[in-house]
């Protein structure tokens, strides 16, 4: 009934979005795609370059060499970077805090919006998730999803989220962080973060992961039923 969907999940970051978007695709049997995962790649190889994130010109020309791959699978979501798995080491600290840096380069963002196009196509159905997939990337797509929660609970389900993965536990940073981020990623003046306006917009502070992909999946549902 879902076959060959378009389905953006775009929002900032600890609002579940990732566990959300793979639970999604697990449930519709559709593709993964996380475009998160795309800059943090790219950012991983500027700084074993030993570039300066912030040196807009030394990124902009390291870009197109930079060899990376994802999987599409979302029980199992694997980065490469020149056939290196780097799918740990691209969530650590180096790597966060100079992604959005990183992203806001426009040689960056051209690049990978080719690529992340290129992979959405195809036959099957496939959840993409980023921060700009329903308003640049895929303005095509068949149902938007922007999700939202406040910047407290986001910090808290990361700091949540490192602590299982082993990493500090230490939330003030973490909040620091997610309103820094925030920030840079709704006031760079490429592709800033925002809902499209054809996007359907859910607060997700008050529900669990459960509950939000359940509510997702009712939504692709009804909008696939449309469009028979
Ligand atoms: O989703 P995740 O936290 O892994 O994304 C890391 C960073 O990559 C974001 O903070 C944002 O700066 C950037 N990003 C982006 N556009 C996307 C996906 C991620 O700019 N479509």
């Amino acid at each position: 009934m879902t076959d060959g969907m378009v389905i953006a999940v775009d929002g900032p970051a600890g609002t579940g979005k990732s566990s959300v978007s793979r639970g999604l695709a697990r449930a519709l049997g559709a593709r993964y795609l996380d475009t998160g995962a795309m800059y943090r790649i790219v950012t991983l190889a500027v700084l074993r370059s030993g570039i300066d994130p912030a040196d807009t010109d030394a990124v902009a020309a390291a870009v197109d060499d930079v060899d990376l791959a994802v999987g599409y699978d979302p029980d199992e979501d694997r980065s490469y970077l020149a056939g290196e798995d780097v799918s740990t080491e691209i969530r650590g600290d180096a790597v966060t805090s100079a992604v959005s840096a990183v992203s806001a380069v426009p040689a960056v963002r051209a690049r990978l919006v080719e690529l992340q196009r290129r992979l959405s196509d195809g036959p099957d159905s496939v959840v993409v998730e980023g921060r700009d997939i329903g308003t640049v990337v895929l303005p095509d797509a068949d149902v938007k999803i922007f999700l939202t929660a406040s910047a407290e609970v986001r910090a808290h389900r990361r700091n949540d989220q490192n602590v299982a993965n082993g990493l500090a536990d230490d939330y003030a940073t973490v909040l620091a962080d997610v309103r820094r981020r925030d920030h840079l990623d709704s006031t760079r003046a490429v592709s800033p973060l925002r809902a499209a306006d054809d996007a359907l917009v859910v607060d997700t502070s008050e529900m669990t992961e459960t509950d939000v992909v359940a509510h997702l999946q009712d939504l692709v549902h009804q909008r696939a039923g449309a469009r028979r």
